[in-house]
Parts: C-alpha cells; structure tokens; sequence
C-alpha cells in the first residue's frame, strides 16, 4: 500500500491552542529589551538567562525551545535564533483578532494558518524528514486527501498504514498527524474514522491540485507560509475568499463603526490587493476590487483611505485628527454606478474628514480645485456651526494635507464633486 512515511514533526509538542498561546507570552517578554539580540535557541549548560526565559510558561529551556520551533514550523512566528520572537503576517493577525476579544476570528485565522503549513509542508523520503519546501517530497496533506473514500473519510487503521507504512513504531507518527488535521478543522474523527469537514472547499480543490513552482526557493515558500495571500503563493485566489468570508461573518459592517474586530483582517486582504495593483493602474482602472463583495470593498477602502491620511482631517485648518474622529469621504459619491475607472472603492477617490468637515464636503459646501485647493461655496452663509465656517473659510484656495505617500484624488473625480455636488 501506498504511504507517506512521514516523520510528522519528530519531536515536537502539539499543534494546539495552549501551546500557541505559551508561545504569545514568549513573544511578549521576548519584546523586552534585556532579551534584545540574545539567542533563544542556545545551550541551557552555558546560559542561565534560557531558565529565566523559559519560566515565563513554567517549563525547562529544551521544551521552550520546542515550543518555539513547533510554532514556526506551524507559520505563526518567523525562523529566526535571535530575540525578539516575530509574528510572521498570520500569526500577527491571529495575535491582534485574541488580544482584542475577537476569539471567534482568532480561531478561524489559527485554523486557517495551520491548514495552509499542512498544505505546504512536504515528506523528503530519503531523510525521513519534513521540509518547508513542497517540491522537495511527497505532500502529505495532498496524498491525503486524494486517498479518501467515496464518502470522504478514511479509517484510522488506513489512515496509520499511510502515515506510517511499514516503519517500526505505527501509530505514533498518526497520532500527531491525526490532532494537527482536527486542530486544523479539516477534519473530524468518528467511528474509528477521520471524516474531511467539506470546510474550504475551494482551498481543498487546489491542495488536491497542487503542483509546486519548483523555481520557488525554500525563502520563498517561507515568505508564503507567512503570508499566503503574496503573488507567488499557489493558494491566494482560494484563502483571501476565505479571509473574506470570516470578515463577512464576523458582520464587519455592524462593527466596522469602532474598526477594532475585524480591521486586521481586512487590512491584511486590501494592503495585498493594494501592492499588486501596478502603478499604473491606480491611475486607470481597478478592476481588482470589482472582484470582491461589496461590504468587504467598502469596510477596507474607509480603512485604507484614513490610514493614508494619517487619521488627519485633510482641510488644511482644521486641527481635528484621530481614528476615531476621522471619516473616509468619497469624492465621486458612492451611490452613483460605477464607470470607468470604477470610482467606489477607488484609492484616489478618497479623502480623510472629520465628521463636521465631512457633512459640508458632502453637501457641497466647499469642494476642490484640480490642483487640490479648497473652493468654498457663495451659499456658505448657510452653515449653523460658527467654528467649522472659520475653519473652512480660512482654509480657502489653500492645497489640502496629502496622503503619507504624496498621492492626491484624481482630478476626474474631483471634477464630478465640482460639477454635481457643489453648491455654486
Ligand atoms: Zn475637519
């Protein structure tokens, strides 16, 4: 019969939760300066600060050292010997969604992470070892689940000669494999049977699928395992569908108001998109986020756009700054279909307002000229509010504050506000 002889992770503790969350207070004192540069991974004989290390989670310095290595195996902190320990991209946002309460995100990311490096991971036969180079072996993960019945599942004894073959000691090896893949919640066991949950379908289809990019160096697929929704990574159509799909769950729009649940996770998913979007193109089109869901668009563009302007209202007077204070405006408005370029959640169409600024943008009260000057409207008598009058009345024919990266709106798009909204 047909196995993997795979030494799953010779060594190691498990995949599990408690052990992850070990590791965040490793990484947490890790941050402190005493332990800046010093090497985590060194001799216990030779080094008392490894005691005083590894007491954080009350265990010796070898099973602090196993910990640590189990969860760089596992993609949530990055290879490295020296401290601090760092989150790799996912174990960053898994980090953030647990330290802000978000544990039903936090457990999706952790579970998403550690299918990613179970796809990834593969068997190099001829060392009976694993390696974080898929092209360098059988992928066990893929064997796996080509090898299912009908009914998806497969029974533990099957699963065993699989793993283990006809190496000494059966079942022990399986025994690791088996928690890591209902960690995962990939899988259930039932009946002596391991049953695929039908989770990530699509993600599945490509595991299924996958034939790695031999050109891809082991430093590449590390930079994959810490961040799966990078250009080279084989799997970034199926996982950013699933980064969306727990925003969309997490109901985003509903919590988006104080951008504290979900904003790791959507950042992750548009600074991506961001990056892969040619210069040129964020001056032509950007069809990219025609792509995603429309909440998901909407949610990431706000984020995106008062990031940019450094939580800053942009009218050059006025002094109002802050995540919570700031609003993203459309220039373009939202509700109008988009053209081309699609103005919705286009980058250059956005500006950064304080709440008060905002309302009178929006109602046309001052617009901007194609050099980005503030115009103000001959029906600005009409505002109530005596402060925000000064403010904008004293910032007319002056350029607005810029972006962090200098961009400024498009001038179509502030032609549109000009011609449609402005109060002439
Ligand atoms: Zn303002």
């Amino acid at each position: 019969m047909a196995s993997i002889n795979g030494d799953w992770f010779h060594s190691r503790s498990s995949s599990n939760l408690e052990e992850l969350l070990a590791v965040r207070e490793l990484v947490i004192e890790s941050q402190k300066p005493d332990y800046s540069g010093w090497r985590w991974s060194g001799s216990r004989y030779t080094d008392p600060m490894q005691y005083r290390f590894a007491e954080i989670v009350g265990v010796q310095p070898s099973t602090m050292q196993t910990k640590i290595r189990t969860m760089i195996r596992y993609g949530f902190i990055k290879e490295g010997n020296l401290c601090p320990l760092i989150w790799t991209r996912m174990g960053s946002i898994w980090n953030d969604l647990y330290t802000i309460g978000n544990y039903i995100a936090a457990q999706q990311i952790y579970e998403l992470t550690l299918s990613i490096s179970l796809a990834i991971f593969a068997f190099n036969d001829s060392h009976a070892q694993y390696s974080t180079n898929p092209a360098q072996g059988d992928i066990p993960l893929k064997f796996l689940l080509n090898n299912l019945d009908n009914d998806n599942s497969i029974s533990l004894t099957e699963f065993s000669a699989l793993v283990d073959g006809t190496k000494e000691g059966v079942a022990r090896d399986a025994s690791y494999w088996k928690r890591d893949l209902i960690n995962s919640g990939l899988f259930n066991e039932l009946n002596d049977r391991l049953i695929y949950t039908s989770k990530y379908p699509n993600f599945v289809r490509e595991i299924k699928n996958f034939t790695p990019n031999t050109l891809l160096s082991d430093a590449d697929w590390e930079s994959i395992r810490d961040n799966p929704l990078i250009e080279i990574s084989p799997f970034k159509v199926s996982i950013k569908e699933i980064f969306e799909n727990i925003t969309q769950q997490q109901s985003i729009e509903e919590q988006i108001t104080d951008e504290i649940y979900t904003a790791p996770l959507v950042e992750a998913v548009s600074e991506e998109e961001e990056s892969q979007i040619p210069e040129l193109d964020i001056l032509s089109t950007d069809l990219r986020f025609a792509n995603s869901t429309r909440r998901m668009r909407n949610a990431a563009w706000a984020i995106r756009i008062k990031k940019k302007y450094n939580y800053i209202c942009a009218v050059p007077n006025c002094d109002v700054n802050g995540q919570i204070f700031v609003e993203a405006s459309h220039i373009k408005p939202d509700n109008v279909p988009d053209g081309a370029p699609p103005h919705r959640t286009h980058i250059l169409n956005g500006i950064c307002l304080c709440r008060h600024c905002h309302i009178a943008f929006d109602k046309g009260y001052f617009s901007l000229t194609d050099d980005h000057r503030i115009i103000t409207s001959p029906k600005f008598s009409e505002i109530v509010d005596q402060n925000l009058k000064t403010v904008i009345l004293s910032s007319n024919s002056i350029v607005i504050k810029s972006r962090i990266d200098s961009k400024m709106p498009l001038a179509e798009f502030i032609r549109y506000h000009r011609n449609f909204k402005f109060k002439n």
